[in-house]
């Protein structure tokens, strides 16, 4: 039997005078969500942090801006101040005590310079947090004015007789925690992206924290990553399939072993098996998609981004950027380095507001995080405390950084080094006051470089750029990704002879095929300018396409609108043409956070979404789709052995009626402003939609009259139904991704399989037909919202099956809706029957591609 548990009451007096401050408020989420601990925060009158009980210094950082100390009863209290001072490395603190030291309460631990950390910190605010909270059964901060030694912060009440075992504690224990092994399930390994989502969570931990690849638990540095940084996440250069330890050490090291080892096999935010979102559909390496051109006027590279230009050759070369090898004081260089690092992320900041896609920004981020990388940091502190200048010891460590990612054996991490090279630079050309100029050319120019950074493509002159070519680099890289998001025409990996054209040569780059040819003909001229009059003509009928209403040239209306995430995409739908909106991924509001967005944040953005759309275009929100292939991190699910087979989508939902419940209440919001369809994802049973219809309309009240209920049809047992499950909704609409994974029995995201989970099989075309007919037997509409949607080729099939609506990317509603315009409904139904006829996938894209013609 366990033994009764009584409370006691401890009294932490304050470490330092000034005012209470709550701990919520902090401007710092892993305080303010106490994720360290629960407890109090000061904004300090007093320079001297002391100790707030009497017990031993258990910790004090290497930063000496934090310590903990251990009281009796295992109580274990960190003091932490100011925010982001871990940045200062020591610098305007002095260690009073050190590691070990036994204390007595308001005893002086840490004297600080107020001046010096008040100036470089984010906030001054000191944070006096519990980190065992798991033994505190009632927190009462103090309020107003403390002073410091004299007046209790904190009251805690505090468990006792509850079994504490110190020696399973890993908090006491300065032993390393290792976890399960997990085996990697990103198909590209651990590239920038996932590596970003690492290394941010890892930060929320204040062990250390190793990767540790294969059976290296000796930690050696060949196959270990330090989990803090990026970039020795990268280069550990880890490939799909790989075994990973975690490896912890530190007073949180249980919890953060466990949660990094969960991260890591839940994909560290890509999707299980996913193709990288990065990688272009020729993710090979340069040499192997490179064309074989026998024409000495053509030279060849890998496609990057399509389109044709004809322009002027102009050789782009950077400067090199020359810095002193010794430094002056490390203070002051540490100093000049923190200052250009600052500059740098405001240059990046502002880069990434003008771009116009969130995805592409996310490249940026990239760079971010890479500016406050520890091991970049670590490397260069090192540098500069042994004499060298800030600009040459950040050098020495990006080159290092990158020199050692450009070996790896993944062309992918490959790419990356060309990101750590232009962040590089950018904080190098700061150092060493070199402005780095706006690429500046004249009118019509081909641009041809070694490299461009990502940085550089940005910022192209989109008026005087028509393309560019680089020796460097592949169509994975994030050159390539900015050129296609931009819409400018290049190449990658270019023969070098590419490089040696002089200034004002003509050339006819074709960024689909991969080529660039040089002194054109009369006849290749005229060629290439009738493609891009073909190419312009088309996009014009696009963008007239996009302001109409949609529907086929013999007046029959297919609906045209968007699958967004959140009301910025709401507006770029509106403006691009979108007739409303057919899919609003919610799950976006979910991701990327620590806790469950409330009722009131997610309300927000629903309504924020229902107003960019007014009161008329429909607005489909589907509940929150996750399990499978969408892990939460606050929201484990038991481990699957088949995920996509398990709690996915409504039935999570259905589990979890408390999360389910906020999230309908605050859908329901957005019907007081906008034209709300509510819909359930991941149907297979009629029992499911019965029983969320039913929670729904409990929490819709008054508003249900207001709102249609649909569902999504992806598993075909939904398909197989159609007829039954239409008498109870008001819409279907038919996710084709997964539709189509289901169906052929080929995961959505297989590395191997993905290509031919094509949703253009004919055995998912009678499923498509099959729900058409059971809906529109029963007068309910039909919208296709999966990727199939999107394409222009699809059309034709969709349409002639009879779907109402088509819910497309934001980029392509111009041209679906120019595709439909062209279409009528007699031969769009002949196609159809035909397909239905038909055997196979690719004899369904052949016979589509001949109706194109
Ligand atoms: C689908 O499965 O087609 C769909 C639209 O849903 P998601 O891609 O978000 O799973
Ligand atoms: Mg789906």
């Amino acid at each position: 039997m366990k033994a009764p548990i009584r409370s006691v009451r401890i009294e932490l007096t304050a470490p330092l005078s000034g005012v209470m401050f709550p701990l919520e408020s902090v401007p710092d989420a892993v305080f303010a969500q106490k994720m360290v601990g629960d407890g109090v925060s000061i904004d300090p009158t007093s320079d001297e942090l002391l100790s707030p009980l009497a017990g031993t210094v258990k910790q004090l950082h290497g930063a000496h801006h934090a310590a903990t100390i251990a009281g009796e009863n295992g109580l274990e209290v960190l003091l932490h101040i100011g925010l982001d001072t871990v940045t200062m490395r020591g610098e305007g603190f002095t260690p009073l005590v050190k590691e070990g030291d036994t204390v007595t309460a308001g005893q002086p631990l840490i004297r600080f310079d107020p001046v010096v950390v008040g100036a470089k910190a984010a906030s001054l605010l000191t944070q006096m947090v519990i980190a065992n909270g798991e033994l505190v059964t009632r927190y009462v901060p103090a309020r107003g004015l403390v002073e410091a030694g004299k007046d209790i912060a904190l009251s805690l009440e505090m468990a006792v007789g509850a079994t504490h075992d110190p020696s399973s504690d890993d908090r006491s224990a300065a032993t390393a925690i290792l976890s399960d092994e997990v085996t990697l399930p990103n198909p590209a390994g651990l590239h920038a992206r996932p590596a970003a989502v690492v290394a941010a969570e890892a930060k929320k931990y204040r062990s250390d924290i190793r990767l540790l690849r294969g059976n290296a638990s000796d930690g050696s540095n060949s196959a270990s990553a330090n989990a803090k940084s990026i970039v020795s996440i990268m280069a550990l250069a880890t490939r799909f399939g790989d075994t990973l330890r975690v490896q912890a050490t530190g007073p949180d090291a249980s919890e953060a072993a466990a949660t990094l080892a969960r991260l890591l096999a839940e994909g560290s935010g890509e999707k299980p098996g996913e193709a990288p979102a990065a990688a272009a559909p020729a993710a090979e390496p340069v040499s192997a998609a490179r064309q074989v051109s026998t024409d000495v006027n053509e030279l060849v590279g890998v496609p990057a981004s399509p389109g044709i230009a004809v322009g002027k050759v102009v050789q782009y070369r950077k400067e090199v950027i020359d810095v002193a090898e010794s430094g002056d004081s490390p203070q002051r260089e540490r100093a000049r380095l923190e200052a250009a690092r600052h500059e740098a992320r405001q240059h990046i900041e502002t880069l990434k507001a003008s771009l116009t896609d969130a995805s592409k920004a996310q490249i940026l981020d990239a760079h971010l995080e890479l500016l406050d990388d520890p091991d970049l940091s670590d490397t260069t502190i090192t540098r500069i405390g042994e004499g060298k200048s800030a600009g040459f010891a950040w050098r020495e460590a990006f080159e290092q950084q990158a020199g050692a990612l450009e070996k790896v054996d993944n062309p992918l991490l490959r790419e990356r080094a060309g990101d750590i090279r232009d962040v590089g630079r950018r904080v190098l050309a700061l150092l060493a006051d070199v402005k780095q100029a706006q690429i500046d050319v004249p009118a019509d120019s081909i641009l041809i470089a070694e490299e461009l950074s990502p940085s550089d493509t940005a910022s192209l002159d989109r008026t005087r750029v028509l393309g560019f070519c680089t020796s460097m680099g592949g169509a994975t890289s994030h050159v390539a990704i900015l050129a296609r998001s931009l819409g400018i025409p290049a190449i990658c990996g270019i023969d070098e002879t590419a490089l040696q054209l002089a200034d004002g040569t003509l050339v006819v780059l074709d960024g689909s095929r991969g080529t660039l040819r040089r002194d054109p003909s009369a006849e290749a001229l005229n060629q290439a300018r009738e493609r891009i009059e073909r190419q312009s003509a088309r996009r014009e009928q696009e963008k007239l396409a996009a302001s109409k209403p949609a529907m086929t040239a013999d007046g029959h209306r297919v609906e045209v609108v968007a699958n967004i995430r959140n009301a910025q995409e709401a507006r770029d739908a509106v403006a691009a043409g979108a007739e409303g909106v057919g899919l609003l991924r919610s799950e976006f509001l979910f991701d990327n956070r620590d806790t469950a967005p409330s009722e009131d944040e997610q309300a927000t953005e629903y309504c924020a979404v229902a107003q960019a759309l007014g009161a008329e275009r429909p607005l489909v929100v589907r509940t929150l789709d996750v399990g499978g292939d969408k892990p939460l991190s606050y929201m484990p699910l038991p481990k699957e052995d088949n995920p996509f087979l398990g709690l996915r989508g409504l039935r999570v939902s259905l589990d979890r009626p408390d999360i389910f419940r906020t999230q309908l209440r605050a859908i329901l919001r957005a019907a007081d402003i906008g034209n709300l369809h509510v819909m359930f994802p991941m149907v297979t049973a009629i029992e499911e939609v019965l029983a969320a219809r039913k929670l729904l309309l409990e929490e819709a009240g008054d508003r249900a009259k207001r709102i249609k209920i649909g569902v999504m049809i992806e598993v075909p047992a939904a398909a197989l139904i159609a007829g039954p499950l239409a008498r109870e909704v008001d819409f279907f609409s038919i996710g084709t991704n997964d539709l189509t994974q289901y169906t052929l029995a080929m995961d959505r995201g297989h590395p191997k399989l993905a290509k031919q989970a094509d949703a253009l099989h004919p055995a998912v075309l009678r499923l498509i037909g099959m729900t058409v007919e059971g809906a529109h037997a029963h007068g309910k509409w039909v919208g296709v919202c999966g990727g199939i949607a999107s394409d222009a080729m699809a059309v034709p099939v969709l349409a002639g099956l009879g779907v109402d609506e088509l819910s497309v990317s934001i980029p392509a509603v111009g041209s679906i809706k120019a595709q439909l315009a062209r279409l009528t409904m007699p031969a769009a139904r002949d196609l159809a029957a035909a397909a239905l006829r038909l055997g196979t996938a690719a004899e369904v894209r052949a016979l589509l591609a001949q109706f194109a013609e």
